[in-house]
Order: structure tokens, then sequence, then C-alpha cells
């Protein structure tokens, strides 16, 4: 084991509890040993005017799409957008997918994301290695409205969770059945009751990694909501081109589906742009907010504050850059930030943290600064002006993440 270490700075921002000015954090290998208030340890490494915060969390994002970016710009006609999208993923040559999963992130990391939640579409699922330099919950995309589609979209479902993987992976596997629009409710159904034994499984046995993390986009356009009630809109065109409208297959409302992953594990319901702030949602499941994809697409204010205040988990993703110019989680924190000043710094911190890694069922390991937990972390230069409020600070400042400390090894040094 190596020899224990401590590094000080300005401040040390844990998450988990407040914010320590000149604290101390050791760290023993790949973990954080302890961290105390000032004076308490002499410490062998002074950061200088910085906060250290845990490594950031992008709860959604679609690595496979990486290449995308600026090429199919969102518009308020979301349908046209997926079309955009599908015709790109069908004219990508056989390697790109992967060479984006990798390209992602590396942008990824280097802006201090050391936990990633990503979609895997069919061409990036084959070999599908991502670079070893944070986590990921690599969650399978399943697509099947009709009603044929459901089994073959089930046996790879089951043969993407059947790959080998240990408590020590860096990659663990999820099955994200992609929208209530483009998944049949037996499929959903299939999924949440794997969802439901795995979770069992694992907490009879204390085994985290055991769980099966699930992933779905829902209540992310008004046009979803009508088609789910109504059978109508603009989806009943797009999946009739793609020869996939099969309106027997859908649920009947998004609450339906909410119901139906209760006690399932880790699930992430994606965006849910125009769930009611009333809806119930059960404490295993979490919202994924996309705060710059959400507004390029122009859609009414997201009802954050209310899931919020009713202590609702909601974590922070950027989605994919089909959607948005990066995959920097702190630049999506501070456009919340700009666009929601009332939400507390504090607040937002936590969902681009420790809320992202509770959603991702893996907060044993990562999400704050916490003796016992994967010395994952980043340091971020501070501007020099007095500060009452650290959280505050960092996302007014503009400076960007100079270095990324993961399992206890830096892993960037941007100058
Ligand atoms: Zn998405």
């Amino acid at each position: 084991m190596a020899q224990p270490w401590t590094l000080t700075a300005r401040w040390l921002i844990p998450v988990d509890g407040p914010p320590l000015p000149g604290g101390t954090l050791t760290i023993a290998g790949e973990r954080i040993a302890a961290i105390e208030p000032h004076g308490q340890r002499t410490p062998d490494l002074d950061l200088g005017s910085v906060a250290v915060l845990p490594g950031f969390v992008n709860a959604h994002t679609h690595l496979d799409l990486t290449g995308m970016r600026g090429r199919c710009p969102p518009t308020p006609n979301f349908t046209d957008w997926l079309r955009g999208v599908v015709r790109h993923r069908r004219a990508r040559v056989p390697d790109l997918p992967a060479w984006n999963v990798f390209d992602g992130v590396t942008q990824a990391v280097r802006t201090g994301t050391t936990l990633l939640g990503d979609i895997v579409g069919a061409e990036a699922a084959n070999g599908y290695r991502p670079p070893e330099c944070c986590r990921v919950v690599a969650f399978r995309e399943l697509l099947g409205l009709p009603f044929e589609r459901i089994q073959p979209a089930w046996e790879t479902g089951v043969r993407w969770v059947k790959l080998p993987t240990d408590a020590t992976s860096l990659v663990r596997r999820g099955l994200s059945p992609h929208a209530p629009y483009s998944v049949h409710q037996l499929l959903f159904r299939q999924v949440a009751s794997r969802a439901r034994q795995q979770c069992a499984g694992s907490r009879e046995v204390g085994r985290p990694h055991l769980q099966l993390p699930v992933a779905i986009h829902l209540a992310e356009t008004r046009a979803e909501l009508d088609l789910l009630a109504e059978h109508r809109g603009p989806f009943v065109e797009f999946l009739t081109a793609l020869g996939a409208w099969n309106p027997d297959g859908l649920v009947s409302e998004p609450e339906q589906l909410i119901e139906m992953f209760a006690d399932a594990g880790p699930v992430l319901f994606v965006h849910g742009n125009y769930l009611d702030p009333a809806t119930a949602i059960p404490p295993n499941a979490s919202i994924v907010y996309c705060p710059r994809t959400h507004a390029a697409f122009g859609h009414a204010p997201h009802p954050l504050r209310e899931f919020l205040q009713r202590g609702l988990r909601v974590a922070l993703g950027t989605d994919s850059l089909a959607s948005n110019p990066d995959l920097d989680m702190l630049a999506e924190a501070r456009f919340l930030h700009r666009h929601c000043p009332d939400v507390p710094a504090a607040d937002v911190l936590r969902m681009m943290t420790l809320s992202g890694a509770e959603a991702l069922g893996w907060e044993a390991e990562t999400g704050s600064l916490t003796p016992g937990k994967s010395a994952d972390l980043v340091v971020l230069p501070l501007p020099d002006v007095d500060v009452v409020d650290p959280c505050a600070l960092v996302l007014q400042s503009a400076k960007s993440v100079y270095m990324v400390l993961f399992r206890g090894g830096w892993t960037v040094c941007d100058p």
C-alpha cells in the first residue's frame, strides 16, 4: 500500500458535509482516508487558491453520438430532430461509434467527470470498451414497440447484462428501454421484473454492483404525452415511417411506468420535462435533468424546483452532443445556476456529484469526499475574491477544471 499523503486547498467541498476552508484531505492508495478541518493535520501538498470537489457525475449521455456536435441542431420539432439522429446513426462507418465513445470519455474526464451514465446504442454495443479513466454505467438501449420486436430486444438486453462484471470493474451494465413511444409495455415489464429480481439479490448479499440500473427517457415532450393519452400527434407519422407504429403496445401515461419500476433498484427517469410536479416518484428512482438540452429544444420550464422541494433526487446530465455543445458538467451546472439563481448553489453541486452517484447506484464508492470512498476528485482554481459561499463561487466563476484525481492518481494536468 502506498504511503498516505495529505493535500490542502483554499476550500474543500465534500458535498456530504459543509465546505471546509483550508481543510485537509488524506489519501491512502486509491481511497480517501480522512477529511479534516484546517489545523488538524500537516499537509504534504498545498494546492493554493482552488476548490477541491468530488469528481463530477454525468448521469445521462450518449457517448456514441459524440460525433454529432453541431450536425443536427435541436429544433422545436422534436420528431424532425429524431429523424436527423436516426439518419446519422445509420450512415456511420462501423468503427466510428467505438471511436465516438473513446472521444466522449476523454472529453468528459478532461472537464472533471469521473462517473458517466452512458446509453449504448446497437452500433456501439459490440466490443464496447470505454477507456479506464472513469467509471461508466453502460445502459444498453432497447427499442421495440411492435409486438414482434419485444423478444429480440429482450434477448439483446439479457445478453448484455450477462457479460462478466465484478465489484472492481469500472463498467457496470444496465438497460435502457428507450422511451414510452419506442418500447412496448411488455418489454418495460420484463426489464422491471429483472431489475427487481437483481436488486433483491444484490441486497441479500450486500453487493451493489449486482443491481441492474435502468434508464428511461420519460415525458420529454408534450407530443409524447399526447401520444400516450390519445394515440395522436407527430410521433404517429414518425413511427409509421420506421415501420414501428403499434398503439396497442403503448403505456397509458408516465405514471404507469414510474409505478412499474418501484423497488427495482436504481432507475433514472431522464428529462421528465412535462411530468406533473406532484407525480409520485418512489425512493429508488431519480429524475435526470439536462438543462442545456432542455433549453435548446425550447421546452416549458422544468419542474425542478418542485421536485427538489419535495426532497426528490434530481441528478444532472449533459445528454449527447446531438443536443448539447459539450460534455462539460461544470458548464451544465453553471448554466443551471445562471437560469435558476434561487436554487441553492450547494444543491446544484450535489446534483452534479452525489445525487448522480446515488441515481446510478454507485454512491458507496464515489460522489462525495468521504473517508472510505474512492479518491475521485476535481481541482478547480478559484477567482481571487472574498467569498461567503464557496459553492456559489464555483458556479459563478468562469475558470476551468485544472486537475482530476481518479482512484488516487492524477489523470489530467491542463496548464
Ligand atoms: Zn438521451
